[in-house]
């Protein structure tokens, strides 16, 4: 961390400053200049507040030299985290992982002839929430532990490992019986409680990004499941509110290579929450894979229409298989596989 102090402030200002950084165990180091002095603070600076340090007495600016996001930045590990999620599917591994399914289980038919067709062309994870986070109350929320019966079943029958949401602390003990990846929605992004949570299961956990967040934030996000013992924390940028009305959320292609370089954790797409028009979703899903995405979040029921949450947005057997053959084009031109 550099602290610049004000131009012609005395340097008994820029030593109290030391005396301050001192008692927080860190190790200051004064570089004295014609017009303002500065100082160099030796050791690891997360565990300093910048603000109080911004508030002393003759302070300009305090600038960190490193991220605050310690076991999630690329300083704590500079290979890339590959997930293993079931024996044979690893997210961040060569091969793309796509998570297909309903937005909301709904029935035992439904679900099972999803995962039969979702898993013909190649999708190797089944998504499918029995918890719903709705924007109104009185939408269908879910049919709760009923629901993750029901993944159970068809994870049974399929033999695809499931995600699926969980939206509150009191159910991830249950949720994390079922569920093969612990997934935490864009609404619950900063509910610190529920990522400690999560982060003490140690079932691998799908953090979506908040609608309203940075990447900073995002990252920060996930220290709270890595600093809590789960170092199996998966990224899954789905859409930022902007000015746009044209799709539901604008999808940060940005976001892949940025989070690419800031952190180590695997970064996937879910398209069909970005889009929330089935029409945008597989431009969408290929842009993400052609950008270095790790793999897919995808909205797919058998009857679009019929489906009890976000019909607009799912696909189709038919477009998913069509998907999925353009997708293994385009992870063959960017060195992956599907
Ligand atoms: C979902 O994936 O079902 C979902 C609710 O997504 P998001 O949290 O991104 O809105
Ligand atoms: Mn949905």
């Amino acid at each position: 961390m550099i602290i610049v102090m004000k131009q012609q402030t005395p340097k008994q200002m820029a030593l109290d400053v030391m005396e301050r950084i001192k008692e927080m165990d860190l190790e200051p180091v004064l570089l004295e200049g014609t017009e303002r002095n500065v100082i160099a603070v030796i050791g690891d600076e997360r565990i300093v507040d910048e603000h109080v340090l911004n508030s002393l007495e003759g302070v300009e600016k305090v600038m960190p030299v490193l991220a605050p996001f310690k076991l999630a930045s690329k300083e704590h590990s500079s290979e890339k985290s590959a997930i293993v999620i079931a024996p044979g599917v690893t997210v961040g591994g060569k091969r793309l992982a796509i998570m297909a399914g309903n937005c909301a289980v709904e029935t035992i038919e439904t679900s099972l002839a999803t995962a039969a067709a979702v898993k013909k062309v190649g999708a190797n994870i089944q998504r499918g929430g029995a918890y719903k986070p709705r924007s109104s109350p009185y939408s269908f929320q879910g049919l709760g532990a009923e629901g993750l019966e029901i993944l159970q079943q068809a994870k049974e029958k399929s033999g695809l490992p499931i995600v699926t949401e969980v939206l509150d602390t009191r159910h991830v003990e249950l949720v994390a019986k079922h569920a093969d990846i612990l997934q935490v929605g864009t609404r619950n992004m900063q509910n610190f409680e529920l990522l400690r949570e999560v982060g003490n299961s140690k079932k691998p956990v799908l953090l979506k990004r908040g609608m309203a967040a940075t990447l900073d934030e995002f990252l920060m996000s996930a220290e709270y499941v890595l600093s809590s013992g789960n170092p199996n924390v998966i990224l899954c940028e789905r859409g930022i509110r902007t000015y746009e009305t044209a799709t539901r959320n604008t999808l940060d292609i940005s976001a892949i290579p940025v989070l690419k370089q800031m952190t180590h954790l695997p970064v996937i797409v879910d398209p069909s929450h970005a889009a929330g028009k089935r029409d945008y979703v597989s431009a969408l899903a290929r842009a993400a894979i052609a950008a270095g995405a790790d793999g897919l979040l995808l909205d797919v029921h058998p009857n679009p229409s019929q489906s009890l949450v976000d019909p607009d947005q799912a696909l189709t057997f038919e477009h998913f298989a069509e998907l999925m053959d353009e997708i293994k084009l385009i992870a063959t031109a960017v060195g992956r596989e599907v």
